[in-house]
């Protein structure tokens, strides 16, 4: 026995095999397999309309496929009971303006799942929220009605949730649309942050990868199907380059097929 490798255990973060959806008879995801690492930090990316917020709801067991299996840290989605441990930013969700909370407790609502509602939050949960509103640059606006906020204000709002329990698996659906370049770099911080101090798995849908280009160790393009798998470098090799292509990227995914 001694001396032996043992077999490799590491569990995907997400993984999907053969996955396929379609709205009433028109088909939106086709046959897509993929896998994300736990640590990786993977952008998926893809013009209007292919596909990719109604993937990302199949992976989070939000939508059930027509054909294929999901795991998402291990089992399948449904399954998972510490559901704390995925933070997920759908797209443009916009908080109900006349929501009677401020900032800090929308934020301190992401702990609940972990702590149980029933008890106070303790000096580990202020901390976190604290922490996580910093990562976003939102400290000042602590105490603020969030229904008083901008919409890129808001969105970093439920960013800042999602990052509060240092979650394993992070997802996020266009969450900088819009957003200034002060605060797309913030957001950049404190993706990165998660991923390399804590391990966590990153999957973002955007267009906006410029902040971004230089951390991502993973890039799906998906047209329905996913038409390129594989590192931001290969990605180049085939003519897109998501740092000088930041600003019109859709258009050139365009060109992949
Ligand atoms: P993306 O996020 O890449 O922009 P979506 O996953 O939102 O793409 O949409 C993929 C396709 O499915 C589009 O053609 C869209 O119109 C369609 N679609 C999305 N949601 C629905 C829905 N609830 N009912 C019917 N069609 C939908
Ligand atoms: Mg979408």
């Amino acid at each position: 026995m001694g001396g032996m490798t043992p077999p490799r255990t590491t569990e995907a973060a997400i993984e999907a095999q053969g996955v396929s959806f379609a709205f009433g008879g028109t088909p939106a995801v086709v046959d897509v397999s993929l896998r994300v690492e736990p640590g990786e930090f993977c952008a998926l990316v893809g013009p209007n309309g292919s596909g990719k917020s109604t993937l990302v709801r199949i992976l989070l067991g939000l939508l059930q496929p027509d054909a294929g299996t999901v795991r998402c840290l291990g089992v399948e989605p449904r399954a998972l009971d510490d559901r704390w441990r995925i933070g997920y930013v759908p797209q443009r969700h916009a908080l109900a303006p006349a929501l009677p909370a401020t900032v800090e407790e929308v934020v301190a609502t992401g702990r609940l799942a972990r702590r149980g509602w029933w008890r106070p939050p303790s000096r580990a949960d202020r901390e976190a929220v604290a922490h996580a509103l910093e990562a976003v640059a939102l400290t000042h606006l602590v105490h603020r009605p969030v229904g008083s906020l901008s919409g890129g204000e808001q969105q970093r709002v439920l960013i800042a949730k999602a990052l509060v329990n240092e979650p394993a698996l992070l997802v996020l659906d266009e969450p900088v649309a819009g957003v200034d370049a002060s605060a797309q770099r913030a957001f950049r911080d404190s993706v990165v942050h998660e991923v390399r101090e804590h391990g966590a798995a990153v999957l973002l849908v955007s267009h906006e990868l410029g902040a971004v280009a230089a951390d991502l160790d993973h890039v799906l393009v998906m047209k329905r199907s996913i038409v390129f798998d594989g590192d931001p470098f290969e990605l180049a090799a085939r003519g897109v380059s998501l740092g000088v292509h930041a600003d019109d990227l859709p258009l050139w995914l365009e060109s992949l097929s």
